[in-house]
C-alpha cells in the first residue's frame, strides 16, 4: 500500500454532488484540491464494466493529465431484483437524448422496472450504494478502497438534499431517505468516528485509515 506523502491533490470528478461530498471528506485533512472540472479536464470514457475499472480510469486520466495524485469515485446503485442494475450504468439511466442528465427520469425508471418485477415490499426492494474510491499517481500507480450501504428503494422519492438517486434510497436501519438526510447525517465522517453511513464515505474512512498518515 503507497501512502498519499502530499496534500496537494485531483478531485478527478466532473460530477458536482460528487465533487461536494469529497470537498466535505477530505476538509479535515488540510488538502488543498481541485477537481477536474474546475482543471477543465476532459472527461474520459467510462468504458469499464466494473467499479473499479471505472474509477481507475477517471484517477489516472486527471493524474496523468495534473502530475498530481488524484483521488476519483466510481459509484452507483445495485438493486438485486433487477440482477444488479444499474450498478455501473447507474449515471447512464439518467441521461437524456439532449446528453443532459434527469435523475427524476431515472428513478422513474427504476420504479417501472421493479413494478415489472412484481417488487412491491421492501424485502423485494434491497439494494445497495456501492463507491470505488481510486487514488492514482502519475506514475501509474493506483489504490483502491471501496465502501457500501445496504438499504431499499423507497416509492415515492422523499426529500430535495444530495443528488443522483438519494431520495429513493433508504439505508438500513432508517426512516429518511439520502435525500432527507443532511450532508453531515449522509456522509459526515472525522477520524474518530467509528462509522459513517454513505458508500462514499465508507471508502473514503478506508483511504484515511490505510492511505494518509492521519
Ligand atoms: P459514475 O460514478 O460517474 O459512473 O456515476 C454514478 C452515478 O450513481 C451518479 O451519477 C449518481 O447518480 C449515482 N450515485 C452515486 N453515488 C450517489 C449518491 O451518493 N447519491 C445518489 N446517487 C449517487
Amino acid at each position: 500500500m503507497r501512502k498519499l506523502d502530499t496534500r496537494t491533490i485531483v478531485v478527478a470528478s466532473h460530477n458536482a454532488g460528487k465533487i461536494r461530498e469529497i470537498a466535505d471528506l477530505i476538509g479535515p485533512f488540510g488538502f488543498s484540491a481541485k477537481s477536474a472540472a474546475e482543471l477543465k479536464f476532459e472527461e474520459p470514457d467510462e468504458t469499464g464494466t466494473t467499479f473499479e475499472e471505472n474509477a481507475a480510469i477517471k484517477a489516472l486520466a486527471s493524474a496523468k493529465a495534473s502530475g498530481l495524485p488524484a483521488l476519483s469515485d466510481d459509484s452507483g446503485l445495485v438493486i438485486d431484483a433487477l440482477d444488479g442494475a444499474p450498478g455501473v450504468y447507474t449515471a447512464n439511466w439518467a441521461e437524456t437524448a439532449d446528453g443532459t442528465r434527469d435523475f427524476a427520469m431515472a428513478m422513474q425508471k427504476v420504479e417501472t422496472a421493479l413494478q415489472e418485477k412484481g417488487a412491491t415490499t421492501p424485502e423485494q426492494r434491497t439494494a445497495r450504494f456501492v463507491s470505488v474510491l481510486c487514488l492514482a499517481w502519475p506514475d501509474g500507480h493506483t489504490e483502491f478502497f471501496r465502501g457500501e450501504v445496504e438499504g431499499t428503494v423507497a416509492w415515492p422519492p422523499r426529500g430535495t438534499a444530495g443528488f443522483g438517486y438519494d431520495p429513493i434510497f433508504l439505508p438500513e436501519g432508517y426512516e429518511t431517505t439520502f435525500g432527507e438526510m443532511s450532508s453531515d447525517e449522509k456522509h459526515g465522517w472525522k477520524p474518530g468516528d467509528p462509522e459513517a453511513l454513505s458508500h462514499r464515505a465508507r471508502a473514503f474512512k478506508i483511504f484515511v485509515e490505510t492511505c494518509l498518515d492521519a
